[in-house]
């Protein structure tokens, strides 16, 4: 009785609605060419760097070899995560569709060798993971104990979701069936495998990303198993009645689908199980899917996104730290998780057709997605924080871009989200034509009157002026919805969590102009509708109010009470240490200052920054706070960190009291540093930043260290801003045993110049190597204008220092 409750379940609406979908129809990124403008370098970036660059990193790390390896086609263990095969083929998907836009031999030819070492990993029944069919046993991970054994860690579904969607990017690209052969051996094993039936596994994988996957192959295929599929996947989430175990929030696994209210949990997990659902909802007509999903999201814009358009906080699982907690420092907002969001809200527009929607979509495209890449393409960020200290090594412990990560999801994932962002700009329903985003370039666009072209002109983002050239392949009657964004109305994100403070409101009524016309009308659902007749070389010309405005968060985020964050129409701002000597988080945006926005065609990639007079806070010579006035030059937030590890801000404090006070002048803190050799990433102002050790193998706070020199004579020195009489220093070594390669050092002495020449202090010693505390030396008091430490490193080690005082 249970089994066939069980198949009602996941088969009623399958059946009955193979023509259902979505009821807005994306206009493919195949119809969709990208002109000059802010996307095409980014796209041309990914396709001439990333794609290459990561199938290179693919490589040297082993990720492909595991294909090999699995198919006995070269000998050897397993590498790296067990989900590294995820990796490979979302590359994969990314590379076909730049092969959809524009053919390449060598690259056609590369996915073809990398596609036979997939093909010769699967195993006869169209199994795929090369972790488990490796099965090195120097190599532990979640679900060695066998197959399916581990969903809830273990990622074998997980991978293969990915791989269907590349399956089908590649077949869709090429026309070639080599790939998809094996996502539907695969697909076709797990339908096998789960589901209600006798001697099926009722189960549901951890990682969602395989219910998007089977929805795409069942729209290449038209079998409606897979379909099926998804569905089951959906329905058995957080059913404890029907499982023997279920995996709880960070799997989004603690209710059914159907009760679920708020987005919880691993935020990439989350988006995509959001986007999944509205995927099967699409093709199902599942209601209570729709209203759950619905319920998820105005969760999250109301209480749980970030004003740059991304989701999840450190301390949280990489995922939603829950209602309100939005802290800047601590901000995770994974890569992955806006590219998710960004799935999800599209999917959202297609089911719904309001254009609050596709403003998320634009936020996060323009912030917390875009903030991912470098503009070389391949540097990445994986967490995308609101403020750097250059203490918390926010990116994966490190506070620069990173070239890769050893979890390497967020690279892989920006290769294939960036060529299918053109996907986005356009839909239709009935007889109506929809712009949703701002892309300069132009579409083609199939109407029941006729195919119609649409070219879109625009220096958007920078520029608020759009012109549209609509040409119809005859005339014909027809309706096209502009999206006006919410931005316009002071609406940052369609929700009361931020808005723009009250002296900075546009006052702008909707209006645009039809072949030079100007008209207005209320919006529908967000859009500007124009029906008419058209003519080829009609135009329809916006021109959106850009302005620097403030915004405001909602009163319950504590992390931004007294701040400020900037915007300009979509961008969002924020200040970097580059522009302001290093420091930003001493910096203060009165109310009452003037943003006026320039823009920059050199600085970046070229960028409207906003400038101003903010304030300064210091300490005064009495030591109380008092402040200068600065210049304020803020970057788009997407741009920074292309300038070294430097401080960053994005909300501001509107008062000095939130601004962060430089240190207690010093001898130490004043004086110029200078060294024998330092580790790029590394600070020499780590030695005189005030910032307290908790042990000598602190990795939280910024260090000084002379790595990669072992074994060698090095040197610090202070040269104090005037002659200073000095009796004492106090040396904070690190050492990083058992994680790393620096040590204290084997010995050390201290000197002090005295005529341009160097001498040992006056001193019986001794000078102490211990960890974890500070080690004093006292020595006759010397007036003198600069000191230097010198170390001998221990043979085989490097060495370093987190902090050291002067008296
Ligand atoms: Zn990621």
């Amino acid at each position: 009785m249970r089994c066939t409750l069980l198949v009602l379940l996941v088969t009623v609406g399958v059946a009955s609605a193979a023509k259902r979908d979505y009821p807005y129809t994306p206009v493919p990124f195949t119809a969709v060419k990208v002109g000059e403008g802010f996307w095409r370098p980014r796209m041309k970036t990914n396709r001439e760097v990333t794609v290459w660059y990561d199938f290179k990193k693919c490589e040297q790390t082993g990720r492909i070899a595991n294909f090999a390896r699995a198919g006995g086609l070269e000998k050897g263990g397993f590498q790296g995560i067990y989900f590294n095969d995820s990796d490979v083929v979302k590359v994969i998907e990314g590379a076909a569709y730049c092969l959809a836009l524009a053919p390449d031999k060598k690259l056609d030819r590369y996915l073809d060798g990398l596609i036979a070492k997939i093909a010769a990993a699967q195993e006869d029944d169209g199994y795929l993971y090369t972790a488990r069919t490796i099965n090195d046993p120097k190599y532990r991970y979640p679900g060695m104990e066998g197959r399916w054994k581990h969903l809830g860690g273990g990622h074998e579904l997980y991978n293969v979701g990915h791989m269907y969607e590349a399956a089908v990017a590649h077949f869709q690209a090429t026309g070639k069936r080599s790939l998809l052969d094996v996502a539907i051996k695969n697909a076709d094993l797990v339908c096998k495998t789960f589901g209600p039936g006798e001697g099926q596994i009722v189960d549901v994988p951890g990682h969602e990303e395989i219910e998007i996957g089977l929805v795409r192959l069942y729209r290449v295929t038209g079998e409606a198993k897979y379909l099926r599929q998804a569905k089951f996947f959906i329905d058995m989430r957080g059913r404890k009645d029907k499982r023997g175990r279920i995996y709880g929030t960070y799997c989004q696994d603690h209710q059914p689908l159907v009760e679920q209210t708020e987005a919880v949990g691993h935020a990439v997990r989350g988006g995509y199980l959001y986007a999944g659902v509205a995927d099967v909802a699409a093709l199902t007509g599942d209601e209570g899917y729709i209203r759950a999903i619905d319920r998820i999201w105005q969760d999250v814009v109301d209480r749980k996104l970030y004003v740059i358009g991304s989701v999840g906080q450190h301390g949280a699982g990489e995922g939603y730290a829950g209602a309100w907690k939005l802290d800047n420092l601590k901000a995770y907002n994974e890569t992955c998780a806006a590219i998710a969001l960004a799935l999800w809200n599209h999917r959202m527009f297609l089911l719904h057709g309001e254009a609050k929607y596709a403003d998320v979509l634009e936020r996060i495209l323009y912030n917390g997605f875009l903030s991912g890449i470098s503009l070389s393409g391949d540097k990445f960020f994986y967490p995308n924080p609101l403020a750097c200290d250059m203490s918390f090594r926010f990116n994966h412990g490190s506070l620069e871009r990173s070239a890769w990560f050893g979890c390497s999801c967020c690279p892989v994932n920006i290769v294939r989200f960036l060529p299918s962002i053109p996907g986005m700009v356009y839909a239709r329903r009935g007889d109506a034509a929809f712009v949703n985003l701002f892309v300069a370039g132009e579409a083609g666009i199939d109407l029941p009157g006729g195919s119609v072209r649409l070219t879109q002109q625009t220096d958007y983002p920078w520029s608020g002026k759009v012109r549209i050239t609509v040409t119809p392949a005859g005339t014909g009657e027809f309706a096209l919805h502009v999206r006006i964004p919410g931005w316009t109305r002071n609406q940052p994100v369609p929700s009361k969590l931020y808005t723009v403070k009250a002296d900075e409101r546009i006052d702008w009524k909707p209006a645009w102009k039809v072949n030079g016309k100007e008209q207005s009308a209320p919006l529908v659902k967000g859009y500007a509708v124009i029906r008419r007749t058209w003519r080829a070389g009609d135009t329809v010309e916006l021109d959106l109010p850009m302005a620097p405005q403030r915004v405001l968060s909602h009163e319950n985020v504590e992390s931004n009470r007294g701040r400020v964050a900037v915007t300009r129409g979509p961008i969002v701002y924020c200040a970097e240490g580059a522009d302001h000597g290093g420091n930003v988080l001493n910096l203060y945006l009165p109310d009452d200052a003037k943003l006026t926005a320039e823009h920059r065609a050199k600085l970046l990639g070229g960028v409207t920054v906003l400038t101003g007079q903010a304030q300064s806070a210091r300490r005064g010579a009495d030591g109380k706070p008092t402040s200068d006035p600065a210049r304020l030059t803020m970057i788009p937030y997407y741009a920074w960190c292309h300038r070294g590890a430097n401080e960053m801000q994005v909300w501001l404090p509107r008062t000095r009291r939130l601004a962060k006070l430089p240190p207690l002048p010093t001898i130490a803190s004043t004086s110029r540093t200078s060294y024998s050799h330092k580790h790029g990433p590394d600070t020499a102002a780590a030695m005189n930043d005030q910032q307290e050790p908790s042990s000598s193998a602190d990795h939280g706070i910024p260090r000084f260290t002379w790595w990669d020199h072992r074994g060698t004579a090095e040197w610090v020195q202070y040269e104090f801003a005037k002659p200073q009489k000095v009796s004492s220093v106090e040396v904070y070594w690190f050492d990083d045993t058992g994680r790393g390669q620096c040590r204290v050092p084997k010995s050390w002495k201290l000197l002090y110049r005295a005529a341009g020449k160097w001498k040992p202090v006056a001193t019986t010693g001794p000078f102490g190597t211990a960890r974890d505390k500070y080690n004093r030396v006292e020595f006759d008091p010397t007036t003198t204008d600069a000191i230097r430490l010198e170390v001998q490193l221990q043979g085989e080690f490097s060495g370093g220092i987190l902090e050291w005082k002067v008296k």
